[in-house]
């Protein structure tokens, strides 16, 4: 059980995904305020000041693209979109505004709870607090101080391109990355349309890192989208 329950602001018309809202997250401790509307969402958004958001792309009344810009004015909140299995390109568009993360329409009550904990507990970190100097998820270790890598506690010599994407993936492990993230964080600003690259080097990752690449167990590839690095 969470220390204090976190609240939850859904922004969001369809009347059956509000309700099956409703009825799972507070019985895994979350508060839950509901918007119909975008205006209502940005009303209750300054008014509640709530924890996360959950932000449907298609509202009746104000384009869903432009919401993720004006609910970031107003606070540092974590969103999560909710998008239609139509919605591929507008989806990576809102995480490259400033969406967290994203569930597709229709979606299970574990994969959107596994989301917001992600979210939540990225939210809950100081600025600048990169989270524990070493990373461990099954049998990779990155030690991000020492700037070593171990498979199965034997190292792995890294280019530092590789370093780099790998310790972008690790610190937002569990959270989806697009194209343009990775290769703004990686290779710079005038790299953003550069996809190959990112391709290229996951798939080095993937060589040296997983057990079997072509199976990845950490790096997956989010279709469309860019990549995810799997925690659990
Ligand atoms: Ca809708």
């Amino acid at each position: 059980m969470p220390i204090h329950e976190a609240s939850v602001l859904i922004i969001e018309d369809e009347p059956e995904i509000r309700r099956f809202l409703r009825t799972t997250l507070p019985q895994y401790g979350y508060r839950l305020y509901e918007a119909l509307t975008g205006q209502e969402g940005l009303t209750q958004a300054a008014a509640r000041n709530p924890d996360l958001i959950l932000l449907d792309l298609g509202l009746p009344d104000l384009d869903g693209l432009d919401m993720i810009q004006r609910l970031r004015k107003l606070a540092a909140v974590p969103i999560i979109v909710l998008s239609a299995r139509d919605q591929e390109q507008i989806k990576v568009e809102a995480l490259d505004l400033g969406a967290d993360d994203y569930v597709t329409k229709p979606f299970g009550v574990n994969e959107l709870l596994a989301r917001m904990r992600v979210v939540l507990r990225h939210a809950a970190r100081a600025p600048g607090d990169t989270g524990d100097p070493v990373f461990t998820a099954g049998t990779l270790r990155v030690d991000l101080e020492r700037r070593q890598v171990f498979v199965s506690g034997k190292e792995v010599s890294l280019t530092p391109i590789e370093y780099k994407l790998l310790t972008i993936l690790v610190r937002h492990a569990g959270k989806v990355l697009t194209y343009r993230q990775l290769l703004k964080e990686v290779w710079g600003p005038l790299r953003v349309d550069e996809a190959h690259y990112v391709r290229v080097y996951m798939q080095h990752l993937r060589n040296k890192l997983e057990a079997k690449p072509a199976h990845p167990r950490y790096f997956l590839t989010e279709l469309g989208v860019g990549y995810r690095f799997r925690i659990d």
